[in-house]
């Protein structure tokens, strides 16, 4: 439980944000798809981490705010460690995997680039910052890139089931990017 510390209010990405507009983001996330073969209809996203050189572990962390998701620890020379919390299943964890490689995609880059001298950084799960709203779009579009997105829902009117069946993601995500891929 809350202690009523200030901190939560505080915490940040703790990475710089990405110039890009979202609509690059889009763009950045569906090359970095390309390039590493990834398929969210076909492939699973954690032989992709594991492609990237990355882990994934299962956070035992005793905070309170842990059975939210994950976070991620990243190394200036390659290998990250991605955080997932026990208590979310495997359609939620593929978006949290996806969001945690936007961050390494999007902003671990900038951040070492801005700080020459640390090999080490670790990316918050709880911040509500801009690279925050950054990783999620990439993992919205890496997971449930637009255009197929588009297809497969005319294909199943819409219906967020259906869209969770087919991306592997939670309904709750599934029915966010129909909502906004709909307008
Ligand atoms: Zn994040």
């Amino acid at each position: 439980m809350s202690t009523g510390e200030s901190r939560e209010t505080t915490v940040t990405s703790g990475v710089p944000e990405s110039s890009l507009s979202y609509a690059e983001i889009e763009k950045a996330a569906e090359e970095f798809a390309r390039l590493h073969e990834f398929d969210s209809q076909t492939c699973d996203i954690r032989d992709l981490v594991h492609r990237l050189g990355g882990e994934l572990d299962v956070a035992i962390l005793p905070d309170s705010k842990s059975d939210d998701g994950g976070s991620m620890d990243a190394r200036r020379d390659g290998p990250f460690v991605i955080h997932l919390s026990p208590f979310t299943g495997v359609l939620r964890d593929n978006f949290t995997i996806a969001h945690e490689l936007g961050h390494f995609s999007l902003h671990v880059p900038l951040y070492f680039k801005e700080h020459p001298d640390r090999q080490e950084v670790r990316v918050n799960r709880f911040g509500a910052d801009k690279p925050e709203l950054q990783a999620n779009r990439f993992a919205a579009a890496l997971l449930m890139p637009a255009a197929k997105f588009r297809e497969i829902a005319e294909q199943v009117s819409w219906s967020s089931i259906a869209l969770s069946v087919h991306f592997s993601v939670s309904q709750a995500a599934a029915q966010y990017r129909a909502d906004f891929l709909r307008r």
